[in-house]
């Protein structure tokens, strides 16, 4: 049998990341807008340094404008709201992203909900999850859009899809069930309380790894055919080396038995970002009455 096709995360984000940036130049010229987005970071975690930073990098490059808000760890949740509060009032800010995990003792959730949701570019308002299992327009999550754009790369209708979603956090497994739903598909999700876990993707056309556990999706997990597209982002140690970047699934058996499979590193994570600054503009738009840019 043929090897999978293997899904390449990084040039579809590339093209989407240009699409975005003309779209913004766009703005600039015909409507003198420059779209704005601002990350709230609480505490020192390098990890949430490093995130926050590669975001402003991506934003400079597709030329979005781009507001960091550093708080102490030690700062309480009112001081967070009260930001949230000021940027939610700001004309430059078109999305707004907090950072998490946010530090002990404070509620994510109590954050989120003081986003204004038309600027809550991650997708995590509740407004924006009811509009999600409505079917209706809000801002979609970035990794389970990047999750559905990697699919539509590969699948003209997703249609009728048998489609299994292995994990169900609010981040991601919900949002891509809801996203796999909205695109007409017959949606089964898999959690840790499931019985039978592999005879239930076996059955899958389209399944979606987002468990965080190093390569558990194995060959007798997937059916011949099969579009795999693994979230997972692993590290694992290797000897006194870098850590080793592994997904949910154990690619190279996957990839004998699969029709495409996506790649860890190279797959659903450069997505992300692109697809957060494609929220950005088109978060942008709507707070203007332009119609949705991308
Ligand atoms: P999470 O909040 O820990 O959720 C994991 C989910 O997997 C839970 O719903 C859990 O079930 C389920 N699960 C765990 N073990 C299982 C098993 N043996 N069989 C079936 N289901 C099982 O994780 P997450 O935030 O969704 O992230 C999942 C993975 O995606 C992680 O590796 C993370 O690093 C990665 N990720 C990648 C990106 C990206 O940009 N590519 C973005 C976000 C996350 P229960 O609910 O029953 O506990």
């Amino acid at each position: 049998m043929s090897e999978a096709r293997v899904i390449d995360g990084k040039a579809i984000a590339a093209g989407l990341r240009g699409r975005v940036a003309e779209t913004a130049a766009m703005l600039r010229e015909r409507h003198r807008i420059t779209a704005g987005l601002a990350a709230i970071l609480v505490g020192d975690d390098p990890a949430s340094q490093l995130y926050v930073r590669n975001k402003a990098r991506a934003c400079a490059e597709v030329g979005i404008a781009s507001f960091e808000h550093r708080l102490p760890g030690d700062c309480g949740t009112a001081q967070i709201l009260e930001l949230v509060a000021r940027l939610n009032g700001d004309g430059r800010i078109d999305g707004i992203l907090v950072q998490l995990p946010l530090p002990r003792g404070i509620d994510p959730g109590q954050v989120m909900t003081a986003l204004d949701p038309a600027k809550d570019v991650d997708g995590f308002h509740p407004m924006n999850v009811g509009h999600l299992w409505r079917g209706e327009p809000g801002l979609i999550p970035c990794t389970p859009q990047g999750v559905l754009l990697l699919l539509r790369s590969v699948h003209d209708s997703l249609s009728g899809s048998e489609a299994v979603v292995l994990g169900r956090s609010q981040i991601v497994g919900r949002p891509v069930a809801a996203l796999l739903l909205a695109a007409d598909c017959t949606v089964t999700i898999v959690h840790s309380k499931t019985r039978d876990a592999a005879a239930v993707c076996r059955r899958a056309d389209i399944l979606v790894a987002a468990t965080g556990r190093p390569a558990a999706v194995t060959a007798e997990w997937i059916k011949p055919g099969a579009t795999v597209i693994d979230v997972g982002i692993n590290r694992i140690a290797a000897g006194g080396r870098q850590p080793l970047l592994v997904g949910d699934v154990d690619f190279a058996a996957a990839r004998r038995i699969a029709a495409a499979i996506t790649p860890v590193p190279g797959g659903v994570g450069p997505m992300t970002i692109a697809c957060l600054l494609r929220n950005t503009l088109i978060a942008a738009c709507r707070r203007r009455g332009l119609p949705d840019p991308l």
